[in-house]
């Protein structure tokens, strides 16, 4: 009988195995995909972001944020890369905190922790689906492939169902049910954001990238992120809406749109545009409003600025004769109001929020309560973190605790 049986060859699943496996216990890994680590290999565009220098608890999200405290409690950024160092993956520090392996490859990120299993001479079985698990006479029975199997200890690190293209799938999820755990609900999060504008309107501004202020405006709050906005013809997406996202998401469950107001212009305030804008007008000239605008913003942009206003028949001299024409204009780059009233789903989706309830797992060990034996990491668990690292790096740190407890 196997040790210790891990499903899933992703993030927290190979790290649980080296760590276990360094501790002299006889580890199996069974993947469903035909290669380990297969999202791994798509993070950060291919460079990996593996983690982040400041895990704050705010870039974190679950229903019980007691259990982020506990499992980060002793394990910071240092205890990640003293464990990269182990495997000889060296990594670099970036802006924002962001780390990234210093050979800017997920690819040496995969290898590196592959070799290392091969050296511990941990088995991994790819092209393995995991059907069914159970627990019975003291020990775990699974079938895959048609093989029936016993362990002594079962982890379940598969993850969620983002980006099922990658081999997202909810079976852990379907796993720890069985074995009485409560299941938090999902959405998507780190996700692009869909619009109910009429196509046409949408397929104008589409392929337009700029760097924004996005605002979303809450009950409880503004929300503010800077970075670029994607003008698409579903939507919104970028790295400014992936990061608001979350928060989109969370006021849609109550409310059927969202309204996000895009600063077209960040770096300037509304007096240095105003002022901009009013030096360039020419009384005496008869050049259509449009053609003055390309001189400082993006061309597909600016009948959707023009028309809600009623000023895409003007010209630069109508607007310099009477400049209380230009205020709305300045007012529309600085505060684009864009509807929202969805998400492109699990497909375009980094992340899946929700997943098994933490107050059922013991954040030390990550063992459940519901079955003794049983061990949960990584994204399968109901936390998920901001984009900078934040996920990957949970998924080492539940690796970490989970391979020193097995
Ligand atoms: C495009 C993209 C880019 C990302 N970029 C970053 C980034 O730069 N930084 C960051 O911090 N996070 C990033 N993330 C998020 C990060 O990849 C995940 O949070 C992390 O991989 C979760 O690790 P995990 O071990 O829980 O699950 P996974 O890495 O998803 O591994 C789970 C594994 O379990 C396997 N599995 C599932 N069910 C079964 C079964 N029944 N039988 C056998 N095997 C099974 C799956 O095939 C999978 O290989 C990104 C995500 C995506 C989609």
């Amino acid at each position: 009988m196997t040790d210790v049986v891990i499903i899933g060859a992703g993030a927290s699943g190979l790290v649980t195995a080296i760590v276990a496996g360094r501790r002299g216990k006889k580890v199996l890994i069974l993947e469903k995909n035909n290669k380990v680590g297969k999202k791994l290999l798509a993070t950060g565009n291919g460079k990996c972001n593996i983690g982040n220098q400041r895990p704050t608890l705010e870039r974190f999200y679950s229903h019980n944020p007691k259990f982020i405290a506990q499992v980060f409690e002793g394990y910071g950024y240092q205890d990640i890369k003293q464990f990269f160092k182990s495997i000889g993956l060296e990594l670099i520090e970036a802006k924002e905190g962001k780390v990234f392996p210093m050979s800017l490859q997920a690819s040496s990120v995969v290898e590196l922790l592959i070799s290392e299993c091969e050296q511990l001479g941990i088995k991994i079985i790819c092209d393995a689906k995991v059907k069914k698990v159970s627990f019975r006479d003291n020990s775990f029975s699974l079938e895959y492939n048609d093989i029936n199997m016993k362990s002594k200890k079962l982890v379940l690190a598969t993850g969620h169902c983002s980006a099922p293209q990658l081999g997202g799938v909810m079976d852990g999820i379907g796993f720890a049910r069985s074995f009485g755990h409560n299941i938090i609900k999902d959405f998507p999060t780190l996700v692009q954001l869909t619009s109910p504008f009429k196509e046409q309107y949408l397929s104008r501004m589409a392929g337009v990238k700029v760097e924004s202020r996005v605002t979303l405006n809450t009950k409880s709050g503004t929300i503010q992120k800077q970075g670029d906005v994607l003008f698409t013809n579903y939507g919104l997406s970028g790295l400014a809406i992936l990061d608001i996202s979350r928060k989109v998401m969370e006021e849609l469950k109550s409310t059927p749109e969202v309204t996000l107001e895009i600063d077209l212009m960040p770096k300037m305030s509304i007096e240095q545009l105003h002022s901009m804008m009013k030096k360039s007008l020419l009384k005496k000239s008869l050049k259509p409003l449009e053609i003055w605008m390309q001189g400082f913003i993006n061309k597909k942009l600016i009948l959707p600025i023009l028309e809600p206003l009623k000023l895409e028949d003007e010209t630069i001299g109508s607007i310099a004769s009477n400049l209380e024409k230009l205020e709305p204009i300045v007012s529309k780059i600085k505060c684009f109001s864009f509807k929202i009233n969805g998400n492109k789903g699990y497909k375009g989706a980094e992340v899946a929020t929700g997943g098994i309830d933490t107050k059922e797992v013991e954040a030390h060990s990550m063992e459940s309560k519901k079955q003794k034996g049983l061990y949960l990491v990584g994204e399968v668990l109901d936390v998920d973190g901001d984009r900078g690292g934040f996920n990957l790096h949970l998924a080492w740190v539940c690796g970490l605790r989970a391979g020193e407890a097995l």
